[in-house]
């Protein structure tokens, strides 16, 4: 089944819904990142978070960056995303791995970390990105998006996130939703929507069922009449090139790239997100010197 996302509102225009499965995509970062089942779990979880986060960007060229930073063994996580359901994410430590918890479920927030940082970044093209920081307070990822909206935002949002890893160790399932409640919100509809969340099933146990990410909401949520907005299919997706690479070399600086030409005599550059490796020899080095 296609990974993709949806976006709507209620009939009264108070919460903002968002959906996405993210099976194909995850399970795509998987195998080219080659991750843990926790790692996977985490990875799929911050990439399910920024499609729905980059959905929200105005134009095109906007990208958004989604980081986590704790003190557990993964390291950082980076994903990147922007409005045309594009994604791409990474890891620190791919393999890093924890025994599974006592109720059976992989350790995300111990593979995490949660003494850290949570930060998004937009570059919308300005000369400066706008960043919004705020600290983790488990490492699970959903919840700490939800705590980085109350406390930067202070946007009161409902966030959902799941992977379900297959015994293979491939992906089963991922998918997310998540809610933003408007001012306008009356108290009932808040507590429905706390008790409809407190009862839901995992949200990597919808998809697993089969439920797109329409159903998922209807499912759910279909109470509050939501219209869709639109939809927008999603992958996992690296537009990294040659020249982007070249410009990333050319960035270092002159002295840097004469010391690579003296010391190494060329270079092999690995992209970070798709793992594609550019190779360059001296003579290409020097002609970028120039
Ligand atoms: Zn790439």
């Amino acid at each position: 089944m296609k990974d993709y996302l949806i976006r709507g509102m209620d009939s009264n225009g108070n919460i903002r819904f968002f959906a996405a499965t993210t099976t194909s995509l995850v399970e795509k970062a998987r195998k080219i990142h080659n991750t843990s089942p926790t790692a996977t779990a985490a990875l799929g979880r911050a990439l399910t978070a920024a499609a729905m986060l980059g959905v929200d960007l105005k134009n095109e060229k906007d990208i958004l960056t989604f980081r986590i930073k704790g003190d557990g063994p993964i390291g950082s996580i980076v994903t990147v995303a922007n409005n045309k359901g594009e994604v791409k994410g990474y890891v620190a430590n791919p393999h890093a791995d924890l025994p599974t918890r006592a109720d059976g479920k992989l350790d995300v927030g111990g593979l995490v970390g949660k003494n850290g940082q949570l930060a998004i970044i937009k570059d919308l093209g300005l000369k400066e990105p706008y960043v919004g920081l705020t600290n983790l307070i488990s490492g699970e990822i959903a919840e700490d998006l939800a705590h980085y909206f109350y406390t930067s935002e202070q946007q009161p949002t409902a966030i959902s996130l799941g992977v379900l890893v297959d015994k293979d160790i491939s992906v089963r399932a991922a998918g997310g939703y998540m809610l933003q409640l408007l001012p306008g919100i009356k108290d009932d509809e808040i507590d429905r929507i706390e008790e409809i969340i407190k009862n839901a099933k995992p949200i990597s146990t919808l998809v697993d069922e089969g439920l797109d990410a329409e159903e998922i909401l209807q499912n759910l949520f279909g109470e509050f009449k939501i219209k869709t907005l639109n939809k927008i299919p999603l992958e996992y997706s690296c537009n990294c090139s040659r020249n982007r690479i070249k410009e990333v070399l050319i960035s270092l600086g002159n002295d840097e790239l004469e010391k690579i030409i003296e010391e190494d005599e060329k270079a092999e550059v690995v992209c970070h997100f798709c793992n594609t490796k550019y190779y360059f020899t001296k003579e290409e080095l020097v002609e970028l010197l120039k």
